[in-house]
């Protein structure tokens, strides 16, 4: 870990002008990924940014139309353990409540959470000089890769990290950033962005952004989120998927599936919303789905087992809004 100073700001404003001061200067939250990045010395800021010092940004709203505006530094055992994000956004807070252990979920924010850097053990590694880091080479390609994409994939393969981003993808929420150049809303599923355009960054956040808020609109209907991992009692998901989906009449008129785990963005799944619209949601449709869900998935050396796993998990969380 190199020497930093830690300046502790208290309006936006000046935190914003704390990171443009000095080069390479970061922004923290929980710590919790921003600490890793410094053990292994993948970050080495001269100063780090605190937001937690910065009134304001803690606080869950439910609006009168139902959407929900979520602060930043919400931690996610509170959006968890909120009894209205659990009634009216289900998916989330399951997400949420899925992330890590007691410990971690007790500091990590809701920014700090959809903003986390991807997890490949290459990437993770000071020694692997990846593509993300700026290298030559892609060390998952005909190396350890069996918690790698299945869609999406290249020249970067390492999947995208976050829980929550998964079920805000699929409640079709938006992210509202303070910036040295203004502020700005956008949504949350144009937001990330394929290692096909850039593979070094995993979404469009700009020098100095702040995410302060996250919105959440009402109306997707009901929505819920479901992984699987290999240890339950904390991991990160091998495949994780959300759904939001409205019926009427007994048929499905709004779907929305996304996987996670399984690409470096939340994955919507357009086929297996596709399967779904304007069925019931009977065992014959379940199926159908699952099965969708998988079409055009290209496993890489070691991970065709997430192929099966995505489609009994998006059939077995569908059976739970049946
Ligand atoms: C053992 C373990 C298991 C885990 N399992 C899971 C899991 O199953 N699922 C999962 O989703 N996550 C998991 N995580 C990851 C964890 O959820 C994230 O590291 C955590 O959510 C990051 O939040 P934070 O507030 O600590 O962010 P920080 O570490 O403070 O920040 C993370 C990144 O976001 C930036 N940042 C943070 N907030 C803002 C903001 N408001 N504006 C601009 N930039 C910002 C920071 O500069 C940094 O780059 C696990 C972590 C551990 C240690
Ligand atoms: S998958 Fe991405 S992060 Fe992992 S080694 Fe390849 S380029 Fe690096």
């Amino acid at each position: 870990m190199n020497r930093f100073e830690v300046a502790k700001p208290t309006t936006l404003a000046q935190a914003k002008d704390l990171v443009q001061e000095k080069a390479w200067s970061i922004y923290k939250a929980g710590g919790i990924d921003v600490i890793d990045h410094l053990k292994e010395h993948l970050a080495e800021p001269p100063r780090i940014v605190d937001l937690k010092s910065i009134p304001g940004l803690s606080e869950i709203k439910v609006e009168a139309d139902g959407s929900l505006r979520i602060g930043a530094l919400v931690k996610l055992a509170d959006l968890a353990a909120d009894e209205r994000v659990k009634k009216t956004h289900a998916a989330l807070a399951i997400a949420a409540g899925e992330t890590a252990s007691p410990q971690v979920r007790n500091v990590a924010t809701m920014g700090g959470s959809v903003l986390q850097r991807p997890r490949c053990w290459y990437y993770r590694l000071e020694e692997y000089q990846c593509l993300k880091k700026g290298g030559e080479v892609c060390y998952a390609v005909g190396g350890e890769n069996r918690y790698h994409v299945i869609f999406g994939g290249g020249p970067s393969y390492a999947v995208h990290p976050s829980n929550s981003a998964v079920a805000l993808v699929a409640l079709g929420a938006s992210f509202v950033f303070d910036g040295p150049k203004g502020g700005r809303t956008v949504l949350a599923s144009e937001f990330f962005q394929l290692p096909s355009k850039n593979a070094q960054v995993e979404n469009t956040l700009g020098v100095g952004e702040i995410l302060t808020e996250v919105r959440v609109p009402a109306g997707a209907g009901r929505s819920i989120y479901d992984e699987v991992r290999e240890r339950q009692a904390f991991d990160w998901p091998l495949v994780s998927v959300a759904v939001a989906l409205r019926l009427e009449g007994g048929l499905v008129k709004d779907a929305r599936v996304v996987l996670g785990a399984v690409a470096p963005i939340p994955w919507r799944s357009n086929r297996a919303e596709a399967a779904l619209m304007g069925k019931p949601l009977n065992e014959a449709t379940l199926q159908d789905a699952g099965r969708a869900a998988t079409v055009g998935a290209a496993p890489l050396s070691d991970n065709g087992y997430k192929v099966g796993l995505v489609q009994t998990l998006v059939r077995r969380t569908l059976a739970q809004l049946a």
